[in-house]
């Protein structure tokens, strides 16, 4: 045994025999050393299922799938930002985002045509309201 060895040998999980560290197989039997390796399942980024459910949920409910997804848009981008990337792209999640605000928007659209359209000064106004929080809270979002 060498005096400068300062670890361990590795010792086959499989037949016993004593590795040199660093190994990655056994040279005994060829087990592997490093155990299985721990394959990063590439898991659905949240982002793309907050794109999906807002896409498809405001097919379906205009304006709850529009919120159901910017809500899901917001944690991904959370999560992306908290994570340094490792939960999810935040370029991917930014675009969620903007997709959810979008479906927002097209969800409330036809209530402000409506209101609009019936005449009733509150109903214009309500939506200069709306979009004006629309465009405040895009920016906001998206800034650090
Ligand atoms: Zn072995």
């Amino acid at each position: 045994m060498s005096p400068e060895r300062l670890y361990p040998p590795v010792q086959c999980l499989r037949c016993g025999f004593e590795n040199e560290l660093g190994d990655r197989y056994c040279k005994q039997c060829g087990a592997s050393l490093t155990g299985p390796t721990p394959v990063t399942k590439p898991k659905a980024d949240p982002a793309l299922i907050s794109i999906i459910v807002t896409v498809a949920g405001t097919l379906f409910i205009p304006l709850a799938g529009g919120v159901v997804g910017l809500i899901l848009a917001y944690r991904a981008l959370r999560g992306a930002r908290t994570s340094g990337g490792q939960r999810g792209s935040e370029k991917l999640a930014k675009t969620a985002v903007i997709v959810g605000w979008g479906g927002v928007a097209l969800g409330v659209l036809p209530l402000c045509m409506l209101m609009t359209m019936s005449g009733a000064q509150l109903g214009i106004s309500a939506c200069e309201g709306l979009f004006q929080a629309l465009s405040d809270m895009l920016p906001a979002g998206l800034g650090r």
